[in-house]
Order: C-alpha cells, then structure tokens, then sequence
C-alpha cells in the first residue's frame, strides 16, 4: 500500500499512511454514530455516538498501526525456529 502522508519515524521504523485508511475510519465512525451505537443504546444525545465512535476509529487506527509496527519488528524472528536462531546469533532479531 503506497503512502500519501508521512507521519514519522518510531522506534526507528518510518510511518507513513494511506488515504483510504482515513475513508475506513470515517466509515467506521459513522456506521458507530448513526446505526449501531443508537440501536445497541437508545437515548444518548447524538453528539454521544459520535464522540464514542470517532474515538473507535482512533483506536482500529491506533491498533492496526501497532500490529504493523509488531511485524516490523518481530517479523526476522517469527519465520522459523531455525531462522530465529540464526538471525538471534546475528543480532538481527531481538529477544
Ligand atoms: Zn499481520
């Protein structure tokens, strides 16, 4: 997936995001805000589900980002024992 906007660098890994990753979070939090939040807890004003579904969205993003991350991170050690074990005497996958 190309990158449109470049958010950085963490722990040393360069972040970067894609367009439709924001057109996935707004779908997300307007599906929350308008169909399941209201349905699954009537009576909330409506600034409510949007508040409780925009902070969802936050965190798909914030959580898709840390499995990412998560891959970059242990990917060399997660191929195989063997691989492991060799990268490990490299230093090139982490403990
Ligand atoms: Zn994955």
């Amino acid at each position: 997936m190309n990158e449109n906007l470049s958010l950085g660098r963490i722990a040393g890994i360069h972040v970067g995001l894609n367009w439709s990753l924001l057109v996935v979070a707004a779908l997300i939090a307007w599906s929350l805000a308008t169909g399941i939040l209201p349905s699954a807890a009537p009576g909330q004003a409506s600034g409510a589900y949007w508040t409780a579904g925009i902070l969802s969205a936050f965190v798909f993003l914030a959580s898709l980002l840390a499995h990412e991350l998560a891959h970059s991170v242990w990917a060399p050690c997660s191929i195989s024992l063997q691989s492991r074990l060799a990268a490990a005497r490299t230093r090139a996958c982490r403990p």
